[in-house]
């Protein structure tokens, strides 16, 4: 018997399932199935909703510490939510910025007052939070950053401009990486900011993508303002915080959305027998193939929280085989929907369901660190492959 099965899990499954269900197939039917990737824009609002429920009834946080409104949920119930989650439909989270990345770095590096502060909104909700990472000239090689922030009284003030901020245009808070010790040598010289978006410093332009709709924007800072309590870290350790949230991104926050990759896989494999291509021996190879894969992308990932830790380069192993595997199954949904995977739905650019998935998993395999910057950590933390030159 798997650690899954334990009687006290199966309680925790039952619990989840019986709320879900209620709620899913009772006040929030609308939002089923509905906001996943590609999708973005679907029933904004009505997802904002579901996450207040969610958090209202405990089932936001559930693995942070109960003295912050967690469950304190071990690896295992985590998988068991987030299982049960998909099989109920639930929809895209408008809030897996702040719950999946902002606040497991404030409980790892916040102060007590930033932790009473920020996890009640992320919890329940209210306040939702976009990441300020990437700039025009700073993606991958991000201790590149020139956004700059200085300290006036009790204030930091920053200028500078932030691109491709997801959800910045309906985000209350954004995490900013910002140059504060312009002297200090690269990697001592950032700090981790927490900045309130509705202010008069701040302009939100959004960013048409392929798929017709703005998932993200510029951000430019012009005289912005923080107090000076809202740096996480001390000032000057932007960096080790900002690579701390990179690893809880490319660890746990993405577990619920691998899981649900499931339900994405069962429409393909739905559509192809609908439209009979899968007698063809060829794609019935092909999708036999992906429903593998997709069991060792969730293997992956379960390996990844138990033991990333310890083992350099895994982290940077599951992006690359969640990422692959979900681009992948968008170029074969396509194929199986042949020449009709080339005609919008309507005018003047309705996608279907499949083509927006197919045109938004391009940058699965960017978002979060590219395929190729995941391949530079494992060849020089795991295998200790001489390091690539560097500027
Ligand atoms: C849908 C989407 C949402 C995003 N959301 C956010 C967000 O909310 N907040 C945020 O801050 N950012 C966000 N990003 C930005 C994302 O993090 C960057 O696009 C990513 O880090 C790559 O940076 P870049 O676009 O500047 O590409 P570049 O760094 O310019 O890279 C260009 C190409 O060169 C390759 N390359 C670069 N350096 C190396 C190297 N050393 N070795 C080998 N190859 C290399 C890359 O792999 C890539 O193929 C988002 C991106 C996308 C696509």
């Amino acid at each position: 018997m798997s650690t899954i099965e334990l009687p006290e899990n199966e309680a925790f499954r039952a619990e989840a399932r019986e709320w879900l269900t209620a709620q899913l197939e009772g006040p929030f039917t609308h939002v089923r199935y509905r906001g996943g990737p590609g999708e973005e824009d679907e029933v904004f609002e009505e997802r904002v909703d579901w996450e207040k429920a969610m958090g209202a009834a405990g089932w936001t946080g559930i693995s942070w510490p109960k003295k912050y409104g967690g469950r304190a949920a071990t690896l295992d119930q985590q998988v068991i939510f987030y299982q049960e989650y998909a099989r109920a439909g639930g929809p895209g989270r408008v809030g897996h910025i702040g719950e999946g990345l902002v606040a497991p770095t404030i409980l790892a590096f916040g102060t007590e007052e930033q932790k009473q502060r920020f996890l009640p909104g992320i919890k329940n909700g209210t306040e939702l939070w976009c990441q300020g990472y990437s700039e025009p000239a700073a993606g991958s090689d991000l201790a590149n950053v020139q956004t700059r922030a200085r300290r006036e009284g009790n204030e930091w003030i920053i200028d500078g401009q932030k691109v491709w901020t997801s959800l910045a245009h309906k985000a209350g808070w954004c995490f900013v990486i910002a140059k504060t010790e312009p002297d200090a040598p690269r990697y001592r010289n950032l700090s981790f900011l927490l900045v309130e978006m509705d202010q008069p410093g701040v302009t939100i332009k959004p960013i048409i993508q392929l798929t017709g709709t703005s998932e993200f924007n510029e951000v430019f800072f012009d005289g912005a303002k923080t107090p000076a309590e809202n740096v996480v870290g001390a000032p000057g350790q932007g960096w080790k915080v900002a690579m701390g949230l990179l690893a809880f991104e490319r660890g746990a926050s993405t577990l619920g959305q691998q899981i649900g990759f499931e339900n994405e896989f069962k429409e393909i494999l739905a559509a192809a027998k609908d439209n009979g291509i899968a007698k063809d021996p060829v794609m019935r190879q092909k999708l036999a193939q992906a429903w593998i894969e997709l069991q060792l992308v969730r293997l992956n990932a379960v390996t990844n929280l138990e033991e990333g830790e310890t083992r350099p380069g895994l982290a940077a192993v599951n992006k690359i085989c969640w990422a692959t595997w979900h681009r992948d199954a968008g170029e074969l949904a396509m194929e199986i929907m042949g020449a009709d995977a080339e005609i919008c739905a309507g005018a003047p650019y309705a996608l279907t369901r499949f083509q927006s998935r197919f045109l938004f998993s391009r940058s699965d395999t960017i978002y979060g660190g590219t395929n190729e910057i995941q391949r530079n950590i494992i060849a020089e933390q795991a295998l200790g492959l001489p390091r690539e030159p560097r500027p």
